[in-house]
């Protein structure tokens, strides 16, 4: 069987860039998914126009019945996944009135809870030598440093699971919705809180992955894309798309025996202090 790669969020940004790079460095066949069909479509047909092929499923990541569809997709025409570059991710303006406990729950239901829901779901389908990449941030390292030493503790720790990890997660959205989560030890951003928190998830499945399948070479780390130029961060931001590309394709193509890195937060394809 063919091998096959799945970026999530793929439709524009640094996703499309990670699509573009795969078809053209990934022996098999890389899908672009996208929550909506038209802008899915209308992306692989822009990279056909360039040459290059791309296939397309619907992927919603907060929908769980587009999450399930998906596995079964894959599971049935495949047999499984080679490489799953979680990208799909969402961040409020600055200037957004939202108020900060919606901005909290939305964030972190996407960025957080939804791509655990896509881990959940796609990592027993990972293949022997398969590569895992969450497009974390930097954001997520600098929200750790400004979490209480009770939080840092628990998120640097190597005993902390997934279980503790969604709880803690939780308990920062319930907290906004108080008012109470500066007085619970936790910074003023949602989107941080949600990068430091799939930047501890990864450790925490790459850990779980080493356990429970220690002879299937699969490496699974989080990374940073850098500041790049997309409808997320604007137009300032010094990288674009294809250099924003380069850290996760560094990492989902990974040569087949490499042990390391795995379980790391990873910036201009080297392993950054956590
Ligand atoms: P964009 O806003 O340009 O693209 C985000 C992509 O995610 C879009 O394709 C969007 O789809 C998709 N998406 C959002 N929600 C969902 C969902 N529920 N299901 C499926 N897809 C979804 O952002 P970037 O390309 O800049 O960001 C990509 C990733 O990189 C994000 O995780 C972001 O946090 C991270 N990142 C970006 C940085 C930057 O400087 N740009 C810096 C550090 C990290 P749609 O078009 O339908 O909205």
């Amino acid at each position: 069987m063919s091998k096959v790669a799945v970026v999530t969020g793929s439709n524009k940004g640094i996703g499309l860039a990670v699509v573009r790079a795969l078809c053209q460095q990934f022996e098999g066949d890389v899908f672009l998914t996208a929550r909506d069909q038209g802008r899915g479509q209308e992306a692989v047909t822009s990279l056909a126009s360039q040459g290059l092929d791309a296939k397309f499923h619907q992927l919603d990541i907060d929908d769980p019945s587009s999450v399930t569809a998906a596995a079964a997709f894959f599971k049935e025409t495949y047999g499984g996944v080679d490489v799953l570059i979680n990208n799909a991710g969402i961040a409020f303006k600055g200037a957004d009135t939202t108020p900060f406990s919606v901005q909290a729950q939305v964030t972190l239901k996407t960025n957080f809870f939804s791509t655990r829901n896509m881990l959940t779901h796609f990592l027993p389908l990972i293949r022997r030598g398969g590569r895992v990449v969450n497009v974390s941030s930097f954001v997520g390292s600098r929200t750790l440093n400004q979490c209480s030493p009770a939080l840092q503790q628990r998120f640097r720790s190597d005993d902390i699971t997934e279980e503790e990890l969604g709880g803690l997660m939780q308990q920062f959205v319930d907290q906004t919705q108080k008012g109470e989560h500066k007085r619970g030890g936790w910074p003023e951003t949602a989107y941080g809180v949600s990068k430091t928190g799939l930047t501890t998830l990864s450790m925490i499945l790459a850990r779980r992955l080493s356990e429970e399948r220690p002879t299937d070479g699969i490496l699974l780390n989080a990374c940073c894309p850098g500041w790049v130029r997309t409808d997320m961060a604007g137009p300032k931001a010094p990288k674009s798309p294809d250099e924003g590309a380069v850290t996760p394709v560094y990492l989902a193509m990974l040569p087949p025996g490499a042990t390391e890195p795995h379980g790391k937060f990873v910036s201009d394809k080297r392993v950054q202090e956590w």
